[in-house]
C-alpha cells in the first residue's frame, strides 16, 4: 500500500474518531460512540501495518514485533477492562494515559538515540520536535503514574516542599535547553539523553505529587492533553499522519476538558499549574451545630408527602452500586405525583460524567437530569433534597471558608432546601478529606447506612403506604 493510501486510511479513521467523540458527548449515544472509537482504532492499527516506515526495512521483523506487542496489549487491556470496577475507572484512565505518554517518550528517545546512525534521516527541527514530544510524554508518564497511585489509594500522603515552583521551573528550563542541545548536536551523548529523561520524568512526578484534595480531576485531564500533544509532536517528527491526527484530537479534547473541569472547580489554569493546588489548610473552620440522625422510613415518608424532591448523587452511589434502587425509588415517588429531579455536579463521582453514566444505566430519563447551572437556583423552592453518597459537591464551606481546599468551587445549593436527608455509611469524609458543614445544619438529617441498603428500606416504606 502506498503512502497516499495509508494517509487516506488515516484520514478515514480520523473522521470515524471525531464522529465517535461527538457521539460520546450525550449519554444516549455514548455507547455507540465507544463502538465507533474502537472501530477507528482498529482501522488505524491495521493501516499502520502497511505504513512505508514499516514496510521499507525489515518488514517481517517489524510485523512480528507489532503483532507480539498488540497481542500482549490486547490481553492486558481485556483482562483489566473486564475486571475494573466502575468506581476504579479514573485510575485505569490515568494509568493508560501514562502508558500513552511513556510510548511518546520512548519514540522521542529512539529518535535521539538514532542520531548519527546510518538509519537516521531526521532534520534538526524534526529532532527538536521529537525531543519536545519525548519531554511532554515523559512528564505525562510519571505525572499520570502519581495520579494513579493517589486515586488508587496507594499514595495517601500529599508531599509538599518549599520552593517547589522554583525547582519545577528550573527542571523545565533545563530540560528545554537540553532538548535544544540534543536536537542541534550531530552526535548527542547517551549521558545527555539519559539526564534529559531523568529531569523530565522527575518534573512530571514533582508536578503531581503535591496535588491533593478535590483537584485531581483537572490534573488528570491536563496530563491527558499532554499525552495527546506529545504524540502529535512525535507524529510530526516521524512524518506519520495517523499520530498527528490522533495526538491533536486527544490534545484538543484533553485541553477542552481541562478548561471545563478547571471552570467547574473555579480554578484558572495558572492556578492549577503554579499554586499549592488543592492545598489543605492546617485549621478547618469551626463547625456550628450538631449532626442529627433519622431513619430511612422517616425520610421516605417525608419525600412521599412532598411536592418537589431533588436527588444529589455522588461517589457513594457509585460505590454502593445503588443506581437501580434509585431508579425504583424515583418511579414510586413519581407515581405518587412527586416532582423528582437529579442535580449533577460536574465533578460528582470520580470521573467526568460519572453520575450521568450511572443514571443512564439505570434508565433514568435524561429530562430528569440537570446540570449545576440549570438547577442551582431551584433548591430554595424544594421540599426535600436527598443526598446519596455525595459530600464535597454539597459542602457549603466552598462558598464561605477561604482556607478550605475546595473554596471557590461552585457547589450544589442543597443547604437551601427546606429539608435535607444525607445517605452515607458513617462519619467518613469526601475525596477532599474535609468536614462537611451541611451535615450539621438544622435542616439536615443523616440517614446512616450503605446507599443500596438505605434505598431498599425507603422503597419498602413507600410500597407499604
Ligand atoms: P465525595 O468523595 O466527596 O464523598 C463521597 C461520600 O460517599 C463519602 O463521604 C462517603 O462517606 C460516602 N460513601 C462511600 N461509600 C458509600 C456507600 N457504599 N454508601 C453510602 N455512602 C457512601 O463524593 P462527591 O461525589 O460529592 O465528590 C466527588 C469528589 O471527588 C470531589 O472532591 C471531586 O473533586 C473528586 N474527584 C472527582 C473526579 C471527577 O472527575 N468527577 C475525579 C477525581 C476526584 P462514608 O464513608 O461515611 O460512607
Amino acid at each position: 500500500m502506498g503512502a497516499l493510501l495509508v494517509n487516506i486510511g488515516y484520514f478515514v479513521a480520523a473522521i470515524v474518531f471525531i464522529y465517535a467523540l461527538k457521539s460520546m458527548s450525550h449519554p444516549s449515544t455514548a455507547r455507540k460512540g465507544i463502538h465507533y472509537a474502537g472501530l477507528a482504532m482498529l482501522l488505524a492499527v491495521v493501516i499502520t501495518l502497511f505504513h512505508p516506515a514499516i514496510t521499507a526495512h525489515h518488514y517481517f521483523t517489524n510485523l512480528i514485533l507489532i503483532i507480539i506487542a498488540v497481542a500482549i496489549g490486547a490481553v492486558i487491556a481485556k483482562r483489566s477492562a473486564l475486571k475494573v470496577a466502575m468506581t476504579d475507572m479514573p485510575q485505569m484512565i490515568a494509568i493508560y494515559n501514562g502508558v500513552g505518554g511513556g510510548a511518546a517518550a520512548i519514540i522521542g528517545a529512539i529518535a535521539l538515540l538514532q542520531v548519527g546512525s546510518p538509519e537516521a534521516e531526521s532534520t534538526s527541527s524534526a529532532l527538536f520536535l521529537a525531543a519536545i514530544g519525548g519531554f511532554i510524554g515523559a512528564v505525562s508518564f510519571t505525572g499520570s503514574i502519581v495520579a494513579w497511585a493517589k486515586l488508587d489509594g496507594r499514595m495517601n500522603k500529599t508531599i509538599r516542599f518549599k520552593n517547589r515552583n522554583a525547582v519545577n521551573l528550573f527542571l523545565l528550563m533545563f530540560s528545554l535547553l537540553l532538548a535544544l542541545l540534543l536536537a542541534s548536536n550531530a552526535e548527542p551523548s547517551y549521558f545527555m539523553i539519559f539526564i534529559f529523561f531523568v529531569f523530565t520524568l522527575a518534573l512530571g512526578a514533582l508536578v503531581a505529587i503535591p496535588i491533593g484534595g478535590a483537584d485531581m480531576p483537572v490534573i488528570i485531564s491536563l496530563f491527558n492533553a499532554f499525552t495527546g500533544i506529545a504524540v502529535a509532536f512525535e507524529g510530526i517528527a516521524l512524518d506519520n499522519g495517523g499520530l498527528i491526527i490522533a495526538g491533536t484530537t486527544v490534545g484538543a479534547a484533553g485541553t477542552l476538558l481541562t478548561v471545563l473541569m478547571a471552570k467547574a472547580m473555579n480554578r484558572s489554569l495558572s492556578n492549577v499549574l503554579f499554586s499549592n493546588f488543592g492545598e489543605k489548610s492546617a485549621e478547618e473552620a469551626e463547625i456550628e451545630g450538631s449532626m442529627t440522625e433519622t431513619d430511612a422510613a422517616n425520610a421516605a415518608m417525608t419525600m412521599a408527602y412532598s411536592d418537589r424532591v431533588i436527588i444529589v448523587p455522588g461517589y457513594g452511589l457509585a460505590a454502593a452500586q445503588a443506581q437501580h434502587k434509585v431508579a425504583e425509588l424515583v418511579k414510586i415517588l413519581e407515581n405518587r405525583g412527586v416532582d423528582v429531579r437529579f442535580a449533577i455536579h460536574p465533578v460528582a463521582g470520580r470521573m467526568p460524567g460519572h453520575m450521568n453514566v450511572l443514571l443512564a444505566e439505570s434508565g433514568i430519563p435524561y429530562e430528569s437530569i440537570f446540570d449545576l447551572d440549570e438547577i442551582n437556583d431551584e433548591f430554595k423552592d424544594t421540599d426535600v433534597v436527598l443526598v446519596i453518597g455525595a459530600n464535597d459537591v454539597v459542602n457549603p464551606v466552598a462558598r464561605t471558608d477561604k482556607s478550605s481546599p475546595i473554596y471557590g468551587m461552585p457547589i450544589l445549593n442543597a443547604d437551601q432546601a427546606k429539608q435535607v436527608f444525607v445517605i452515607k455509611r458513617g462519619q467518613g469524609s469526601g475525596f477532599s478529606g474535609i468536614e462537611n458543614h451541611l451535615f450539621y445544619l438544622d435542616n439536615t438529617d443523616m440517614v446512616y447506612g450503605d446507599a443500596q441498603k438505605v434505598l431498599n428500606e425507603m422503597i419498602t416504606t413507600l410500597k407499604s403506604l
